[in-house]
């Protein structure tokens, strides 16, 4: 693909980025996405994940709202350049449920992200999935089918595939092509609300070209997993797929897009 012929398109969302409280200021965020936007001569944009102070996999109620109010901060600095994901953890429902109304369903955010505290396959998740259908907004979910076995309340991607079966109008994201991709691609592949990003990891040859065979690339969504991995390595796995360049368009923007028009357009953000 030619930068010319990204150019037509003109945008690139990096559907998966963290942040890392005081470590990377908003300025930060905001250089690499006009040193990418450069490079690229396409306006490179992020959506951000907030971060908990003390890292658990099972953050307390404070940890969850701080993050919230420290990521609106962010998308106040730069709305042009930035999108913010819900954080919510899903062993804690109710105040995940309370969560999403003050930042989602107001339309501040444009999805949900469920922290690694439940199997997302587990009945405890099952309101906020339904939520997330009834506000039009997809749900992140990590997931890494490991060979060295997985964390205690972590995903796999066939809980990934049982969620989708449960809510079957929400549309779920399987991070990461679910970790182990061969296997994780085939488990997620037959339930149509399921989209992938394939943010993290390394660039396996062979990747996404699977993952537009199996899913088609219209469920399929860039991500880089910024700043846990470097972004231009995470791009070449999507720049060096061989797949059409309409289906980069559509990883590399349309999809996102597409999945979060809901969110963008109760949006108060007028520049989403
Ligand atoms: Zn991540």
């Amino acid at each position: 693909m030619t930068m010319k012929q990204l150019r037509n398109n003109g945008l690139i969302i990096d559907s998966h980025v963290h942040l890392r409280g005081e470590l990377i200021p908003p300025d930060e965020y905001a250089s690499w996405c006009r040193q990418y936007s450069e490079a690229l001569g396409a306006s490179y944009k992020v959506a951000l994940i907030p971060f908990c102070e003390k890292w658990s996999y099972y953050p307390n109620r404070d940890e969850v709202q701080q993050g919230h109010e420290i990521l609106a901060r962010y998308l106040e600095s730069y709305p042009d350049l930035f999108y913010g994901w819900a954080y919510v953890n899903p062993a804690d429902p109710d105040f995940a449920l309370q969560e999403i109304e003050r930042w989602v369903a107001t339309g501040h955010f444009i999805g949900i992200k469920l922290w690694v505290a439940k199997k997302c396959s587990e009945s405890v998740v099952v309101p906020i999935l339904q939520r997330a259908a009834q506000l039009r907004v997809p749900v992140l979910q990590h997931a890494w089918d490991k060979s060295t076995g997985q964390l205690k309340d972590e995903s796999l991607s066939m809980d990934v595939a049982l969620a989708a079966q449960s809510v079957p109008n929400c549309s779920i994201i399987m991070a990461h092509l679910g970790g182990f991709w061969q296997r994780a691609l085939k488990a997620v592949s037959p339930y149509r609300n399921i989209h992938v990003d394939c943010s993290g990891g390394w660039a396996h040859a062979g990747a996404i070209e699977k993952a537009v065979t199996l899913l088609g690339s219209e469920r399929v969504l860039y991500g880089s997993d910024a700043p846990l991995r470097d972004i231009p390595t995470q791009m070449s796995k999507v720049f060096g797929a061989n797949i059409a360049t309409s289906d980069k368009r559509k990883i590399l923007s349309e999809n996102f897009l597409r999945l979060t028009a809901h969110a963008r357009r109760i949006s108060p953000n007028a520049n989403h």
